[in-house]
This record gives structure tokens, C-alpha cells and sequence, in this order.
């Protein structure tokens, strides 16, 4: 089957936007076997979007659009397609009744505006936007009359935001494209979320032990982010699924160590899901990362279940005040020392009466470093019923990289010792 993605958008050709539907929704369906023929960005007139629509059905089994489906004046793809297609726009008063609901359970007035979203296209199937009001469109493009042998192509129109985009791909896009476009054979890929080894190093250590299975026609592959690398392992036909499952279980074995989750998991959902799993709490003292562990904890649905405090401890003031750290401790060592963190993490899960605690200080940088403690130094401690550990850890990049990468070392630290502690 062949796949077009028309990404529309006049800011996405402003360069003020980042195309990230383009590269997400390409992972999404190369994750379940197929892949993207051709991708067009385009800005919001009438003419680049019928035409660049009006050449992808002239090639495509499936078309997908993003973006345009809003209340806004520039939102025109579904005017713009049903005129292409010359389908009337009908009222569909599912959509009406569900925008309704979506403004009434926000207690605010429906906007005059939102009216257009329940105007679909004569014969579109809707695709319900539980994330926000525009729905989703599909189309059947029967006979297609761009094409020459007029076989039938799908459209798919979706809206523009991604937390909108997203949950609907995955829920509804994805299940409509296994249905219409089954695959010949079985397809396997799997994805290990790593962090703490680089990707050449990572690399290096699986792929000979991994050699037997590319040999075989298994494809194995790297992609590497600001402090993580995803393995990713696809396998085709009758023994897919054995053959992922042996690969990972070697993987695993060589790399078990820095392997934190799987698929699309971010290292912060599965601390959340294990320390919840295992009923354990814990509590943050950050220096020189400002709240970002906590931030990235936050994010997670749940986390108040295993988040008790955290502590933006900047100064050695509040180190003394918050945290208990001694000032004889950082009138001795600094305040970016072995010994401070290891005061700052008890200090944080004694106050918090928390199973475990982490506590990092560090130099960002660009400034403050010495030839003792060179720019980038940051020292993460856990404190946990066992006692305390310390890592040293030289992170010298920019410093929102910085900060990430400290949060990711210190997230994983904290994931190791509950994994330690036992099984869920
Ligand atoms: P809305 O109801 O918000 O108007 P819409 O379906 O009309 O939704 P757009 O107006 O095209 O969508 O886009 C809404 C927002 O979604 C954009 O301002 C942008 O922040 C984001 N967005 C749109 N297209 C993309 C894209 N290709 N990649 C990333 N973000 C995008």
C-alpha cells in the first residue's frame, strides 16, 4: 500500500512551528509496517492544499492531513476537501452535542466559532475528539476520480494540536489502517528505551552478540536522544515473534543494566509505575537542575501517589534551612560536593518521611568551574532505608541538556534501587 501525509499549516513553513506530526506519525505507522511515500508540508490557501491533496490521491491507498480542521479562519481543510471532492457539508449533530458537552463540563459558553467543526463532509465518517472539539474525518474516495484507474483511496483529515492528533492516531487511525490495509505477513518491532550508554558504545557491545539474527533478516537499529538510545528490532513473517523475543533476551542480558522501558515509555512514566507498583515514595532535593526532576515527575498521571516533596534548594541558605545540610559540611566541601549531596538527600527524605530521596548538585556552567570541579561536575545522591549512594558524573553540554541529562541519571538511579528493593 502506498501512504501520503499532507502536513498543513502556514506556520509549519514560517519556521514557527516544528513539524513533529510529519516525523511522529511516520514512526507510528513504520512501527506497525508500513511506511510514508511521500510527505508535503503546505500553508493554509485553497490552492496548495487541493492540489497537494488532488496529487496524493492520485497516487495513495491512504492520505492523511493534519492540521486546518479548527473554529479559526485559517482553518479551511475540511471546506477545501469537500469542495475538492464535491461533497456537500452536512451538520452532524454527534459533534454538536459532543462540543456542547466539552464546553459545558469546562463550565464555559460554547464559542459562536466551534459551529463549523460539526459541518462534516456528505458520507465522512467521524473519528470523535474526546481531547478537544474538531473531529476527525475519513473519507472513502470511491471511485477516485484522480486516479487514473480510479482505484479507491482513504482520506483521513486530522486537527493540528498534538495532544489532540496523537491519542487519535494511535486510538482510532491506527486500528482503521490494520482493518483496510491488513499486512501480508506477520510484522514484529519492538523498541528497548535505554539511558547511560552511548549509541556507538551501545552498538558496539550488542551487535556482534545480535549478528545471528541480522544475518537471518532481522533488522536492528539505534536512534539516539539527549540521554537516551532506543534499540529498536523488527522482524518480519512466521517466526516474528520468536525471533524479536530471543533477540531481546540477548539484548537484555548484555544491557539489562541501563534498559529502563519499552515502546514509547518515557523514563519518568515507568519510575512513576514502578515505585506506585511497589508502594514507594520519594522525595527530591535539586540544586542545580531547578525543579526539573520534579517537572518531569509531574508530568506523569499518577505521580502523586509516589512524589511527596521537592525541593528547589538553590542556595546554601536553603540547603541549611530546607534540607538540614550542614554549613560546617559546605563551609568543608561546597556546596557541589559528595557530602552535601549525600545531606541534601537525607535531609529531603527525612523531612518528607519518604522511602527514598534523591538529591543532585552540580555546575551548570559556563561559569563556576575550577580545575578541581570543572564545569558540567554534578553529584546525584539517593538515600534510601539502605543507606546512602553517590554518583559523580562530568554532564559538560549547554544547560538545558544539562539539567536533562542530570534528571535522567538521577531518574535512573532511583529506578534501579526500587527494582532492587524487590519485586512488584
Ligand atoms: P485548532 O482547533 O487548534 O485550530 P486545527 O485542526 O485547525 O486545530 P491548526 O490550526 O492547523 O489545527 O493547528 C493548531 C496548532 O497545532 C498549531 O498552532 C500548532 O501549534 C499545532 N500543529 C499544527 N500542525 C502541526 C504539525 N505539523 N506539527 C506540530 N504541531 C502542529
Amino acid at each position: 500500500m502506498t501512504i501520503e501525509l499532507v502536513n498543513t499549516g502556514s506556520e509549519l513553513l514560517l519556521g514557527r512551528v516544528l513539524n513533529t506530526h510529519q516525523q511522529w506519525i511516520c514512526r507510528q505507522l513504520a512501527d506497525s509496517g508500513r511506511s510514508v511515500a511521500r510527505q508535503v508540508a503546505v500553508p493554509d490557501g485553497g490552492q496548495d492544499i487541493q492540489q497537494a491533496v488532488r496529487e496524493s490521491l492520485g497516487r495513495a491507498d491512504l492520505v492523511i492531513t493534519t492540521g486546518g480542521l479548527g473554529p479559526t479562519c485559517d482553518d479551511v481543510t475540511r471546506e477545501l476537501i469537500a469542495q475538492l471532492l464535491g461533497r456537500r457539508l452536512l451538520r452532524d449533530e454527534a459533534v454538536r452535542g459532543h462540543i456542547g458537552r466539552f464546553f459545558a463540563s469546562r463550565g464555559r459558553p460554547v464559542p459562536v466559532r466551534t459551529d463549523v467543526e460539526s459541518w462534516v463532509p456528505e458520507g465522512a465518517t467521524i473519528l470523535m475528539n474526546t481531547y478537544g472539539t474538531a473531529p476527525g474525518l475519513v473519507l472513502e474516495v470511491s471511485p477516485n476520480p484522480f486516479r487514473a484507474d480510479a482505484r479507491p483511496s482513504v482520506l483521513v483529515m486530522l486537527p493540528g494540536p498534538p495532544r489532540e492528533l496523537r491519542p487519535m492516531f494511535t486510538e482510532l487511525v491506527l486500528p482503521l489502517v490494520h482493518r483496510r490495509f491488513p499486512l501480508e505477513e506477520a510484522f514484529v518491532c519492538r523498541t528497548l528505551k535505554t539511558t547511560g550508554i552511548g549509541e556507538s558504545n551501545m552498538e558496539e557491545r550488542i551487535s556482534g552478540p545480535l549478528k545471528p539474527f541480522t544475518d537471518a533478516g532481522m533488522d536492528l537499529g539505534f536512534c539516539a536522544r539527549v540521554g537516551e538510545v532506543d534499540v529498536r528490532f523488527v522482524a518480519r513473517g512466521a517466526d516474528a515473534v520468536a525471533t524479536v523475543a530471543a533477540a531481546e533476551a540477548v539484548a537484555r542480558a548484555l544491557v539489562g543494566e541501563s534498559i529502563f522501558g519499552e515502546q514509547d515509555d518515557t523514563l519518568a512514566t515507568v519510575l512513576v509505575r514502578e515505585l506506585t507498583a511497589r508502594g514507594l515514595t520519594l522525595a527530591l532535593a535539586e540544586s542545580c537542575t531547578g525543579g526539573h526532576i520534579a517537572d518531569r515527575i509531574t508530568d506523569v498521571p499518577g505521580a502523586s501517589a509516589v512524589l511527596l516533596a521537592g525541593h528547589v534548594t538553590y542556595s546554601d541558605a536553603a540547603k541549611i534551612s530546607a534540607l538540614g545540610v550542614r554549613a560546617e559540611t559546605l563551609a568543608a566541601h561546597g556546596a557541589v560536593s559528595e557530602e552535601v549531596a549525600r545531606e541534601m538527600a537525607e535531609g529531603a527524605r527525612c523531612a518528607a518521611g519518604a522511602d527514598l530521596a534523591l538529591a543532585v548538585t552540580g555546575i551548570a556552567g559556563p561559569g563556576g568551574g575550577s580545575d578541581a570541579k570543572p564545569v558540567g561536575t554534578v553529584f546525584i545522591a539517593l538515600a534510601t532505608e539502605a543507606g546512602t549512594e553517590v554518583q559523580l558524573h562530568l554532564n559538560r553540554f549547554d544547560r538545558p541538556t544539562f539539567k536533562y541529562l542530570t534528571s535522567q541519571q538521577a531518574m535512573m538511579a532511583a529506578l534501579r534501587a526500587s527494582r532492587a528493593s524487590g519485586a512488584a
